[in-house]
């Protein structure tokens, strides 16, 4: 028996549902993991095979999705979330309801994989993106233990993630809600440990905690934080810190990611949450002050009735479909894989340093003029009055 591993996601449903134990994870040397028989267990009953989801068509059943931009009315919640909040008020809805919510979240070595969380202090663990992806481990068994239970879940991941545990499951269940996000691709574990060791090293002191999406100067011009104990944090913009540079180049993301087929309209979670990227400051009919704005596409009446629960304690702007498309361009197509993304890894393996690395793949060039009054106007262009912006566009449509 062997599985095709070309297009695996490693979400772990193989190994998850395996009824003999005869599927693990191994990682590759890029640091991905994809599952291995074991032919010692493996009695060939072809069911690791049949419920791979990579290979089934996309698409649920009728339904007009709706898509909001929106964010918590609560500000210190908003900036400790990655968008606009919106993961935490839906794990707060389930389990005030008495439910389970499972999400990513780091270990003690800055491993990132599913945890369940059944108390609102836990929540936290989950919040914020991790850029690095994220092991599925027994956490698709325990929800199925708790959805057997009747108990209510909510199971937020990559489509991939989501995709997989419908697969794993095999069945509907009325109490399970799932999220799934608009994903870039999931970059490689062991890329980011890489990194996370040189920081160690330089800085000499151990790592208290890492966020990717720190929003200084503010949500979408974002900055790596890396706190130690005993010493300053490191702070480096999304534009110079190597790791963010390399994430956003598509240099060392998943295989399957460049050609991922949930890149599309056709979700899988009954919610999908992401950035409102085409949500910018001069909207100021609803005051973007750059705390962060959550995108969120309804696919489903699930979806619908736990975004109705929890709308009250939102800010909420109707959108459409195409506006969502037009600032998140991974609602239409996959990334592409970076050139370098081959050579990069050949260097990375050889050893090459993180300083070295980021000289030929990702150098920094400082901004010109233009690019620093686009970020200032990105800023602070809520502050300009609506009258002057209508003035502005005003000219604008006059010259086109
Ligand atoms: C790898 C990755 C790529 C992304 N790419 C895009 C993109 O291209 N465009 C876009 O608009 N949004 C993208 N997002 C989503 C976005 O960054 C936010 O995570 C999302 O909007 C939720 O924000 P929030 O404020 O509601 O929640 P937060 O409180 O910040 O919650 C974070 C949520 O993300 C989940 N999560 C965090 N890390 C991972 C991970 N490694 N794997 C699976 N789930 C994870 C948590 O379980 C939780 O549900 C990406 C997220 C990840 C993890």
């Amino acid at each position: 028996m062997k599985l095709k591993n070309e297009r695996c996601t490693g979400c772990e449903a193989c190994v998850s549902r395996c009824p003999f134990g005869a599927v693990e994870m191994e990682a590759d040397e890029k640091g991905f993991f994809y599952p291995k028989i074991l032919e010692e267990k493996c009695t060939e009953c072809g069911l690791c095979e049949r419920i791979c989801p990579i290979e089934k068509p996309l698409g649920r059943g009728k339904f007009t999705q709706e898509v909001y931009s929106c964010w918590v009315r609560d500000s210190k919640l908003r900036l400790e979330s990655t968008s606009g909040g919106m993961f935490t008020a839906l794990a707060e809805y389930v389990l005030k309801e008495g439910g389970a919510v499972f999400g990513a979240a780091f270990d003690e070595g800055f491993c990132v994989e599913h945890i369940c969380m059944e108390n609102r202090k836990e929540l936290k663990k989950a919040r914020g993106a991790k850029y690095v992806q994220s092991r599925t481990k027994d956490a698709f068994q325990k929800a199925e233990e708790l959805l057997k239970q009747g108990r209510k879940v909510l199971y937020t991941g990559t489509p991939c993630q989501i995709d997989g545990l419908y697969a794993y499951l095999g069945k509907e269940y009325d109490e399970l809600l799932t999220v799934d996000l608009i994903c870039h691709g999931v970059p490689s574990p062991v890329v980011f440990q890489s990194y996370l060791k040189e920081i160690r090293e330089k800085y000499k002191a151990e790592i208290t905690s890492v966020r990717f999406r720190y929003k200084k100067p503010s949500w979408s011009l974002y900055s790596m934080k890396i706190d130690f104990q005993g010493r300053k944090p490191y702070i480096c913009s999304k534009f110079k810190d190597p790791y963010l540079r390399g994430v956003g180049k598509n240099l060392f993301q998943r295989e399957v990611c460049f050609s991922c087929k949930y890149a599309s309209t056709k979700r899988v979670g009954d919610l999908t949450i992401a950035d409102s990227w085409r949500y910018r400051a001069y909207e100021r009919e609803s005051r973007n002050d750059q705390k962060g704005v959550s995108l969120v596409i309804v696919n489903s009446p699930k979806g619908k009735q736990a975004f109705g629960k929890i709308r009250n304690g939102l800010f909420v702007k109707k959108q459409s479909i195409e506006y969502a498309v037009d600032g998140n361009p991974g609602l239409k197509a996959p990334w592409p894989k970076h050139p370098s993304s081959e050579a990069f890894y050949r260097d990375f393996l050889a050893g090459k340093s993180w300083s070295e690395l980021g000289r030929t793949y990702f150098p920094y060039h400082p901004p010109g003029v233009k690019e620093r009054c686009l970020r200032f106007a990105e800023n602070y262009g809520h502050m300009v009055p609506l009258p002057v912006i209508r003035f502005l566009k005003g000219i604008q449509n006059r010259k086109v």
